[in-house]
């Protein structure tokens, strides 16, 4: 059967596009998906983020990302990752959602939706997944929280200048956006269910934090959890009781956790307890032959375990496995029976 493309890649973040140079660099090709465009978890980031990592540690393909300042900001990698798609001439059709993928005689059918468009079908001979977290937000599950001044996701401090801001979450982000709500003139309540600041907050932040707390700037509820969204208010229930807040703006930093419909629909299994899909960690190769994955799904529901540093290399996993399966059908079959 002739296929359209070798590799179907579903998502466009920095570790599917490596996948996708890993792939062509084996001889292979590879067409990718993204619902949205190129990198888009890295375009929703705070506005004004610095990585934590170094810019070579972000870097995929072996092209080099050069930076005058210690670490990268997110529009230097946003360009970055940019430049790595034109230089590779890698094919990606952005704003294209796979809503499902099965299974043919010995390959796949992709059915992705084009926005705004007719669905169209992709033949493939295998599939990364590479669809990362940031689609699925932790809802609360409260009244209110599809209100229009609530988020679940932290962009910049300006609009909430000099009006109440709630952040939700004892995380990072949350108290980054916290810090940076603060600087922009918001008065600041975080809310968090633990005892107090999660011990995953970054060395160089969680001092700051403290700092602002001690002092009475920013506001905070332990122990706590809002139990409904108004438009001007939240209500909380708290080892006190229940107390309700002015709130103009609420951030809902939660975390996320991954999506698996489209491996689920495969026939893929999820390790129930972990969220980890089932896969081999030498090659990224789900309990399903031919379907992989890549990045930060592989950690499943511990999103800190996997992140761009150590996720850009399972494309030369997948790469390799790949070869030995269409080249090498005698290695392929010795590993098939896993
Ligand atoms: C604020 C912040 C700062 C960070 N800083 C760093 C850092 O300094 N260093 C570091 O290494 N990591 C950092 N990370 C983590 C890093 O962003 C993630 O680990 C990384 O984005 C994971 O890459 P990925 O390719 O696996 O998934 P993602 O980047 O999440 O990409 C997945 C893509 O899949 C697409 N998609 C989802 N479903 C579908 C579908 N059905 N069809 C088509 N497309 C689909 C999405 O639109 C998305 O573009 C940070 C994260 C955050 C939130």
């Amino acid at each position: 059967m002739d296929f359209d493309t070798d590799v179907v890649v579903v998502g466009a973040g920095p570790c599917g596009l490596a996948a996708a140079i890993a792939i062509e660099r084996a001889g292979w090709r590879a067409l990718v998906f993204d619902a949205s465009c190129v990198v888009s978890s890295i375009a929703g980031y705070p506005t004004y983020l610095t990585f934590f990592s170094t810019a070579e540690r972000i870097e995929i393909g072996g092209m080099p990302f050069v930076v005058a300042t210690e670490k990268p900001t997110r529009r230097d990698a946003l360009a970055y990752y940019r430049e790595v798609v034109e230089r590779h001439g890698l094919i990606v059709r952005q704003y294209e959602r796979v809503e499902q993928v099965e299974r043919t005689g010995d390959g796949f059918l992709v059915h992705s939706r084009p926005r705004g468009r007719e669905a169209r079908p992709t033949t493939a001979r295998a599939i990364v997944v590479a669809t990362g977290y940031f689609d699925s937000p932790n809802y609360l599950g409260v009244p209110g929280e599809d209100l229009p001044h609530v988020t679940h996701r932290y962009r910049e401090g300006h609009e909430a200048f000099m009006r109440d801001a709630l952040v939700v979450g004892g995380k990072n982000s949350a108290a980054e956006a916290a810090l940076d709500l603060y600087r922009s003139g918001a008065r600041v309540t975080m809310v968090y269910h633990g005892d107090g600041l999660s011990p995953s907050v970054k060395s160089w932040v969680a001092p700051d934090l403290q700092n602002r707390i001690t002092e009475g700037h920013i506001g905070t509820r332990w122990r706590s959890r809002v139990v409904a969204i108004e438009p001007s208010e939240v209500v909380l229930e708290t080892p006190h009781g229940t107390e309700r807040l002015p709130a103009d703006h609420v951030y809902l930093l939660t975390g996320y956790t991954p999506e698996h419909e489209l491996l689920r629909r495969l026939g893929a299994s999820i390790d129930p307890e972990t969220g980890i899909p089932v896969h081999d960690p030498a090659t990224m190769e789900t309990d399903v032959r031919g379907v992989f994955i890549a990045g930060v799904i592989s950690a499943g529901n511990d999103a800190n375990k996997v992140f761009i540093e150590n996720g850009r290399g399972h494309g030369e996993l997948i790469a390799r496995r790949l070869t030995a399966m269409w080249r090498d059908p005698a290695s392929h079959e010795a590993h098939a029976g896993r």
